[in-house]
């Protein structure tokens, strides 16, 4: 019987909103920045399902328990599909959010809104104790627009959502947690860990 699974990441933004989705789940969720001394995993993948296994699989073995991952990434048309899962880290090693956004903007500086057009994408991965791995993904469409709203985290102020006529930034942390890559991405995960929920969890 499953009843905590371990969270790998060490971006409290990400703890805060997949704890906030998933806490209909009749489980604990124990999050990496709990145990500070476990080492992170170094994201050296070549695709987002590379990375979100690797960080889901290396936790798996730490602590003997489910754990689950996520890697996300930007992908804009105009860059064909850049800086994807090298998101975090575009604008240099220990970018900060607000370099990585000021890059971003001045690669599609003149170009119009129309071809401004890019897509989030989350991948989960579902680790068992022993390694083996699910994989489940979600996307959200937009453009990529000047800086505005001072919500969410990473590049949410400079991608707007044309539904909403908001960034990312501008939405409540309800309405991105309900919408977002990541949202999409974790409903498909809770139908998974509730069917592990009740069975033996192997
Ligand atoms: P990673 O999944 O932690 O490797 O994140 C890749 C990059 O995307 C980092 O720069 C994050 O700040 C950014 N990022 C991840 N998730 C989101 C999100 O939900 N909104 C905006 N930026 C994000």
């Amino acid at each position: 019987m499953i009843n905590e699974i371990v969270l790998a990441t060490s971006n409290i933004h990400k703890v805060k909103e997949i704890k906030l989705i998933l806490n209909d789940l009749n489980v604990e969720i124990l999050p990496m920045t709990s145990f500070p001394s476990y080492p992170i995993t170094i994201e050296d993948g070549k695709t987002l399902e590379e990375n979100a296994s690797k960080k889901a699989r290396e936790g798996a073995s730490f602590f003997k328990k489910w754990t689950i991952a996520d890697d996300s990434g930007i992908e804009v048309d105009f860059l064909n599909g850049n800086p994807g899962v090298y998101s975090a880290r575009y604008a240099g090693k220990k970018c900060s959010d607000y370099e990585n956004n000021k890059k971003l903007l001045k690669e599609l500086k003149n170009v119009p809104q129309e071809k401004r057009t890019a897509k989030f994408k989350t991948v989960i991965a579902i680790s068992n104790p022993n390694g083996k791995i699910l994989l489940v993904a979600g996307e959200i469409f937009g453009i990529i627009t000047n800086c505005v709203g001072v919500n969410g985290f990473g590049y949410d102020p400079v991608f707007y959502i044309p539904k909403y006529k908001k960034t990312l930034a501008e939405l409540s942390p309800r309405v991105k947690n309900s919408v977002s890559h990541r949202a999409k991405a974790l409903e498909k995960a809770k139908k998974i860990i509730r069917k592990l929920l009740n069975s033996s969890g192997k």
